[in-house]
C-alpha cells in the first residue's frame, strides 16, 4: 500500500515526500482512509510507530476545505504534556507546508497574551495540555462549540497524570456531533471506560507494541548496590564501556532524582542534558534540542518527562531505576531499537528491585540476561528507603548529613553481598579501575573531580564491558 491509495490531499502527498516517506507504518494505513471517513477511531499504538502523522495526515486534509472562525477552533488535540504537544505542533509544520493552517499550542510556560492573540485570529488546529485549555475557557477566550474534530493522543498518560477528570469536562465542551480520534498505548479497564463513552462506534485500531515489534533490542540487567552513589558508579561505568553508543536516555522513576544525576554527570564530566517537571518550559526544550542534535549525547529523564517524545535513533537506555510499572520498562526500551536500528537496553538491578524486574519478565514473557553476576534479593527484614531500594535502619546512607557524603565517608562495605559471599568473606582484591580512553561524548573532567572509589563495585564491571555479552 502506498500512502496515494489512502485518500489523502495532493498539497498533503507533496508534503510527505518532501519528507523522504515511502510507504506508510501500518497504523496510518489502517487509521487514515477512516479518519478521512469521518469516522471515530480507537488507536492502540505506542509513539514510534508513526502515530502522529496517521491524525495529522487526514487533519489536514479535511480542514483544506472550510474556514476558521476568531475563538472557535475547528479542531482540537489534547496532549499529556507540553513538549508532546510541541511535537505534535512540529509535525503540522512538516506535514502542512503546503496548506495555510492556522496552528495554536496552549500549554503552560508561554505566554497567555500570546495565545490568546492566536485564538482571536482564529485556528484550524488547536493543541492543548487539559489544564491550560480549561484556563482559557473558564476565561471566557475560546469557545469549543464549533470543534469537529477531537483527538486524545495518550490517554493512557493522561489517565496517569491525574488528567482524566479534566478530559471528561473538556469532552462535554465539544459538540455531540464532533468526531472523535483515541490513542492509548496501553488499555487499562479505565482507559476502555473513557474511550467507551467518548466514542460512537469507533473502529479499533491496533498495531504492536515496538517492545514486541523490535527484536533489535538486547535487554539486560546488572546488579547494582542500593545507594545513590553507588549505582551511579556503575551507571558510568556502562557508559564508559558502552559499545556501538550513539546516545542514551537514562531514566529514574522520580524528578529529584533526574536532578540528582544530572548534576552528578555533568559533574564527572559527562555531556548530559535532564528532562523533568520542575524545569521551565524553555529548559526543557532547550535540552531535548541540545539532544536531537546530537550536542548532548546522554539525556535524563522521568517516565512522565519522556512519555511519548519522538527522539530518533537511541542507541542505548539506561534504566537508573527499575521502573515499577512493568508497562513504562516496555515504554523506556522502546527508545530504541527503532525502525529496524539495534539498540541496548540495560537496568541497573538493586536489592530491592527483583520483585519489578520479575513483574517486568512476567509482562514481557521472556527473562531479561544478566550483565555479570545476579543481584542477591533483599532480605525480609530490610525495608525500602524513599527511593524504594532498602535501607538498613536507621544508620542507612540516605539519612546521612550532606558533609558526610564523600567517598571516604562510605560504608567500607560490600553494597551488593550475595547470600554465598555474605558466609565467606571476599579474598579477591577487586581488579583496578581500567584507563579511561578519551570519550567523544565527554568533555574533560571539571578540575576538583575526584576519581570514585570503585572497590565496592563488582569485579566484572572494572573490566571492559562487552554489552553485547
Ligand atoms: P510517532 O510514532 O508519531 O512519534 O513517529 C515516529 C517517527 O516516525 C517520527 O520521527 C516520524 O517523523 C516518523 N515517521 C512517521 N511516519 C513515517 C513513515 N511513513 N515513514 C517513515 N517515517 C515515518
Amino acid at each position: 500500500m502506498s500512502f496515494s491509495d489512502l485518500g489523502l490531499s495532493d498539497k498533503v502527498l507533496g508534503a510527505i515526500d518532501a519528507a523522504g516517506y515511502k510507504t506508510p507504518t501500518p497504523i496510518q494505513s489502517q487509521a487514515i482512509p477512516h479518519v478521512l471517513a469521518r469516522r471515530d477511531v480507537l488507536g492502540i499504538a505506542q509513539t514510534g510507530t508513526g502515530k502522529t502523522a496517521a491524525f495529522v495526515l487526514p487533519m489536514i486534509t479535511m480542514l483544506e476545505k472550510g474556514r476558521a472562525r476568531a475563538r472557535m477552533p475547528r479542531t482540537l488535540i489534547l496532549e499529556p504534556t507540553r513538549e508532546l504537544a510541541a511535537q505534535v505542533a512540529e509535525n503540522f509544520e512538516k506535514y502542512g507546508k503546503n496548506n495555510k493552517l492556522n496552528v495554536a499550542l496552549l500549554i503552560g510556560g508561554v505566554s497567555f497574551d500570546d495565545q490568546d492573540a492566536k485564538l482571536i485570529r482564529g485556528v484550524d488546529v488547536l493543541i492543548a495540555t487539559p489544564g491550560r485549555l480549561l484556563d482559557h475557557f473558564e476565561r471566557g477566550r475560546l469557545l469549543l462549540s464549533g470543534c469537529e474534530l477531537l483527538i486524545i493522543d495518550e490517554a493512557d498518560r493522561m489517565l496517569d497524570m491525574g488528567f482524566i477528570p479534566d478530559i471528561e469536562r473538556i469532552g462535554k465542551l465539544v459538540p455531540f456531533t464532533r468526531q472523535t480520534l483515541f490513542f492509548t498505548a496501553t488499555m487499562p479497564a479505565e482507559i476502555q471506560r473513557i474511550a467507551d463513552t467518548f466514542l460512537h462506534n469507533p473502529v479499533r485500531v491496533e498495531v504492536a507494541k515496538p517492545a514486541t515489534a523490535a527484536t533489535t533490542i538486547t535487554q539486560l540487567q546488572v546488579a547494582t548496590g542500593r545507594e545513590d552513589y553507588e549505582k551511579r558508579a556503575t551507571l558510568r561505568h556502562l557508559i564508559d564501556g558502552a559499545e556501538n553508543f550513539k546516545n542514551a536516555i537514562i531514566f529514574c522513576n522520580r524528578k529529584l532524582e533526574v536532578a540528582a544525576l544530572h548534576k552528578s554527570l555533568v559533574k564527572h564530566g559527562y555531556n548530559a542534558v535532564a528532562l523533568h517537571g520542575d524545569l521551565d518550559q524553555s529548559a526543557r526544550m532547550a535540552a531535548l534540542d541540545a539532544f536531537r542534535k546530537g550536542d548532548a549525547k546522554l539525556l535524563i529523564a522521568s517516565d512522565v518527562a519522556a512519555r511519548g517524545l519522538d527522539i530518533p535513533a537511541v542507541s542505548h537506555v539506561f534504566n537508573f531505576d527499575v521502573p515499577h510499572h512493568p508497562d513504562d520498562y516496555v515504554h523506556r526500551i522502546g527508545r530504541t531499537g527503532r525502525a529496524g536500528l539495534t539498540g541496548t537496553a540495560i537496568s541497573l538491578v538493586a536489592p530491592f528491585d527483583t520483585k519489578s524486574v520479575a513483574a517486568i519478565e512476567k509482562l514481557m514473557g521472556t527473562s531479561i540476561p544478566w550483565m555479570g553476576e545476579p543481584v542477591a534479593a533483599a532480605e525480609p527484614g530490610e525495608r525500602p528507603n524513599r527511593h524504594g531500594h532498602g535501607e538498613r535502619g536507621r544508620g542507612g546512607r540516605s539519612r546521612q548529613p550532606r558533609g558526610n557524603r564523600s567517598p571516604e565517608a562510605r560504608p567500607p562495605r560490600d553494597p551488593q553481598p550475595r547470600r554465598e559471599e555474605a558466609a565467606a568473606p571476599r579474598t579477591e582484591k577487586p581488579a583496578p579501575v581500567r584507563p579511561r580512553e578519551p570519550q567523544p561524548y565527554r568533555e574533560r573532567p571539571q578540575r576538583d573531580h575526584v576519581e570514585p572509589d570503585a572497590s565496592h563495585l563488582p569485579a566484572f564491571l572494572l573490566r571492559p564491558v562487552n554489552i553485547k555479552a
